[in-house]
């Protein structure tokens, strides 16, 4: 039997309807025509294949509007996460401090003097900016500030050790999550890799005999971040290092990777190397990242002696490498916060470090008596971000012991607002100390509404 096409509008007829000038009205008219004529084929080859369908213009309305919504929904967009992971780096590390978000805010929104000196009238430089608070923070001659860490590792080795030797302990010969691995950054950099040491044990005279016997344009001093070798282990204290390097006139690098300005063992949790202190230990440039835990934007900054810098900025990649406005403006209001001293309050992740567990408890129970399901367990956040490796934080979770865990945390991640959680002992669980204040209602709105569904909770 033939199909009978002749029951499909055509699109000039549709847009005499009133549905099809409210399409418009959103999302204008060539993607409303788009819409129409990919819904109107759809439905022709359906036909054709012999489907009984009525094509009736609420049908074609009804598809075309779907249509319409995917192509315009924001692909990237906000999430909650209750996974009790800070620095969860799928999920876009620290979120920003309030003044941090209003500084981009009105730097974006007009013109800014992200280039232009005011005193003089004429053309300044970018990389003054947040130098200054870096340099006011770290007693650093200078500071620049890139893309991120990797930038800032890749800019440093291109710009000191082109076509010469870098000398690294084996041990220290990491990769980070993402494809960062210290080999790999060093050969894009045209940087020689000379290795010394074993991987668990490296000596001040591995170094000192490679430098003797090979020469080297820098040592490169790089943090383990997200692993430990614990057991028969030795490596040579920075300052040991600074003062070999020092004696043979060459720079020492330290890539310290997350960049705490303050000390995360007032928290119970392991000492991270601190900017100053790698500084004063005698490194001659420390780079790290700007959203690990210092808890501002994506950015790598490299603070350190000033002729060092200078050369630095003048090489090529530099302006491929440079951060843009808005990434000064963020880092800029976030360094603020340790230079006024009131970052454990303004921070997000150092408010969430800093959460007690028995916050957290009252925050879990009060979860737990909204919906009146689940019960509060004792468990364990974690930093993140590649760093404090094993080192965890006391937290209450809430625990949702549901019927077939994966398909929930589908069902979660599926949300107009999506909520990431996690399973534990076949269970799901949700973390506060990463929900966000403003986000709880939501969650918890949503989480009605699952356990609200039949054959959900055991
Ligand atoms: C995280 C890390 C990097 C990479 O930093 P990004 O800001 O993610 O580019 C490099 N080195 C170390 C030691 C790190 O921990």
């Amino acid at each position: 039997m033939n199909p009978d096409l002749r029951q499909i509008p055509s699109v000039d007829q549709l847009l005499r309807l009133p549905a099809a000038t409210a399409l418009i009205e959103s999302f204008g008219r060539p993607m409303t025509l788009k819409a129409l004529r990919e819904t109107l084929s759809t439905l022709r080859a359906r036909l054709v294949q012999g489907q009984e369908i009525e094509v009736t213009p609420e049908l074609i309305f009804t598809h075309s509007q779907s249509l319409l919504n995917a192509w315009f929904a924001l692909s990237l967009k906000p999430v909650i996460n209750a996974t009790g992971v800070i620095l969860h780096t799928n999920l876009g590390r620290a979120p920003l401090s309030q003044s941090a978000l209003q500084a981009i805010f009105e730097t974006a929104q007009g013109y800014c003097n992200l280039e232009y000196d005011l005193d003089e009238g004429r053309r300044g430089t970018r990389s003054h900016h947040a130098a200054q608070l870096l340099t006011q923070l770290t007693d650093a001659e200078d500071a620049l500030v890139v893309n991120n860490n990797a930038a800032a590792v890749l800019l440093v080795l291109s710009s000191l050790a082109a076509r010469r030797n870098v000398l690294i302990a084996r041990s220290q010969l990491i990769e980070i999550g993402g494809g960062f691995r210290i080999p790999e950054v060093l050969l894009q950099s045209r940087a020689r890799l000379l290795e010394v040491g074993t991987t668990n044990r490296t000596r001040i005279e591995d170094y000192e005999n490679a430098l003797r016997d090979s020469g080297a344009a820098v040592i490169l001093h790089a943090h383990h971040s997200n692993f430990r070798i614990i057991g028969f282990t030795e490596e040579p204290p920075l300052p040991a290092l600074a003062e070999l390097a020092h004696r043979y006139q060459i720079p020492l690098v330290d890539d310290i990777g997350s960049g705490a300005l303050i000390d995360t063992a007032q928290f119970c949790l392991a000492h991270e190397p601190i900017v100053q202190e790698s500084l004063s230990a005698g490194a001659d440039l420390v780079c790290f990242s700007g959203d690990k835990l210092l808890g501002g934007p994506q950015a790598g900054i490299i603070v350190g002696k000033k002729d060092l810098l200078e050369k630095i900025k003048r090489h090529p990649l530099a302006r491929a490498l440079r951060a843009d406005k808005i990434t000064l403006a963020a880092l800029s209001a976030t360094l603020i916060h340790y230079l006024r001293g009131d970052w454990e309050h303004a921070i997000p992740i150092w408010q969430m470090i800093s959460q007690s567990s028995e916050v957290l408890k009252e925050r879990a129970e009060h979860w737990q008596a909204e919906l009146d399901a689940g019960f509060v367990t004792p468990g364990y956040s974690t930093v993140g971000g590649g760093s404090l490796p094993g080192e965890t934080l006391p937290t209450h979770l809430l625990s949702l012991p549901v019927k077939s865990p994966t398909r929930v945390l589908k069902w979660l991640r599926n949300r107009p607002l999506p909520i990431i959680a996690r399973i534990e002992n076949d269970q799901v669980v949700f973390d506060p100390r990463t929900v966000l204040l403003d986000q709880e209602k939501t969650l918890l709105d949503e989480l009605r509404q699952l356990i609200s569904q039949e054959n959900i909770l055991k």
